[in-house]
């Protein structure tokens, strides 16, 4: 596929134009960081994995009704897009204690929530990702407060749908990271990736808190084996959206 001008790198992907002024393409790489990128490494294959997953997953989510910015995937490693605003926020959804939860908190990691909790972070690595209340939202104009509604509301709804989804795949969906945008017409779209880099993700199958791990805290806590818990994670999906297609 031919490329037009880069727009934009991050940390894992990058965004490129294309003719068409409402689309992007965006290139996923092996690039992987942790704790606001002061850790740096690659995981093999990795943009293949995730933008496999992505894509298989936010197609999952299209056909459930919910708006998101994925068009086709191009390529292992190139996701055609709906070119969006991104809205400045990290939106978080915990069904389970883990990570910075329970550093803030003192839950302890592995208790089951009792209802999911859904966070805002600013999108700003300068700032170290901040957690905001809703009040620090509405004084910054990040979002009016029906967006904000609207979001959470989204969010939960995805979260049901994805719980549900990793279950049949014999995997617990812990928590999660989502992105949103504007389109043109100022309609908010599910965007950027949902794949093991954003989401926590632990095999049922395993009891062993540490084997257990199929996403990027195994990169973070230098677990080892982070490729195959990966690769794990594309052959389970993938398995289970084909069986949802024969059926
Ligand atoms: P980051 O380093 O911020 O995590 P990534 O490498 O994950 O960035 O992604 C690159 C950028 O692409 C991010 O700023 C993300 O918000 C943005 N992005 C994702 N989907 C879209 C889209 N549909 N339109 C415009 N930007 C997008
Ligand atoms: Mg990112």
């Amino acid at each position: 596929m031919s490329t037009g001008k880069k727009l934009y790198e991050g940390k894992a992907k990058i965004v490129y134009a294309t003719e068409n002024d409402r689309e992007y393409l965006t290139y996923f790489k092996d690039d992987a960081t942790a704790f606001n990128a002061q850790k740096k490494g690659s995981i093999e294959n990795k943009g293949s994995i995730n933008c496999t997953i992505s894509s298989a997953l936010l197609e999952l989510l299209g056909n459930k009704g919910i708006k998101t910015h994925f068009l086709d995937q191009k390529s292992e490693r190139e996701m055609l897009v709906k070119a969006v605003e991104i809205i400045p926020l990290e939106v978080v959804v915990r069904n389970i204690a883990a990570g910075s939860l329970c550093k803030q908190t003192g839950l302890p990691e592995g208790q089951k929530l009792a209802f999911p909790l859904v966070e805002f972070y600013l999108k700003n690595d300068d700032l170290g990702d901040p957690l905001l209340t809703i009040d620090r939202l509405t004084l910054l104009n990040i979002a009016t407060p029906e967006q904000i509604s609207l979001l959470k509301e989204k969010a939960l709804k995805i979260n049901q749908y994805l719980i549900e989804f990793f279950a049949s795949c014999d995997i617990t969906l812990v928590d999660f990271k989502l992105e949103f945008g504007l389109d043109q017409e100022g309609t908010i779209l599910l965007a950027d990736e949902i794949s093991p880099d954003t989401c926590r993700l632990w095999d049922v199958l395993e009891q062993d808190t540490e084997k257990r791990v199929l996403d990027k805290d195994r990169f973070r806590r230098d677990l080892g084996k982070v490729e195959s818990a990966y690769q794990q994670v594309q052959k389970r999906v993938l398995t289970q959206i084909e069986k949802l297609k024969n059926n």
